[in-house]
């Protein structure tokens, strides 16, 4: 049965540049706004309570934390300014500093902003006279690759350690 481990969450505390962002009182605000709900049933405010219970080992081991879309919103539509957001991020570091498998989509994810500077490759749409489209024949620009300064910001952060 899992157990609450204080440690690990004075850790995620101190990572956190606001210990207010985790004050959180279950409004679900965070929840019934997060993009991730809808595909992913990801629920931020549970990640909030867990957290503040101490259930941070479980977390940080569990995939739930890496289908977040980090889209802000939940931090954005708190009315207590505490952020399932930033809490997941610190999250992920303390799953990255344990070395825990990140799950393939997300790395996946990864290597196509470092190869292609987009996390999905563009995608054809169907218009109103049912053709198939791709971006030229929306007359949209095409995607430029990202310069090589990008890829080399881009795997230094990937190198670093969180502190
Ligand atoms: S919106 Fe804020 S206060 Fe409400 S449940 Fe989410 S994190 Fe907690
Ligand atoms: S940042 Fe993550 S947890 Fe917050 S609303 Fe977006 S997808 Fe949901």
């Amino acid at each position: 049965m899992a157990k609450p481990n204080l440690e690990s969450r004075e850790k995620i505390l101190t990572r956190l540049c606001d210990r207010n962002l985790l004050n959180c009182y279950l409004c679900i605000k965070c929840t019934s706004g997060c993009t991730a709900l809808k595909l992913l049933e990801l629920k931020p405010h549970e990640i909030e309570k867990l957290v503040n219970l101490g259930f941070v080992d479980e977390l940080a081991s569990s995939d739930i934390i890496w289908t977040c879309a980090t889209c802000l919103k939940c931090f954005q539509r708190c009315p207590q300014k505490a952020s399932p957001y930033h809490v997941i991020i610190a999250l992920r570091n303390l799953a990255v500093e344990r070395e825990v498998k990140v799950p393939e989509a997300y790395m996946k994810a990864v290597s196509q902003i470092l190869e292609g500077g987009l996390a999905e490759q563009p995608q054809k749409v169907t218009n109103k006279k049912m053709e198939t489209c791709d971006r030229e024949g929306l007359k949209l620009p095409k995607i430029r690759p990202p310069k090589e300064s990008f890829q080399t910001v881009f795997l230094k952060a990937l190198e670093e350690k969180p502190s």
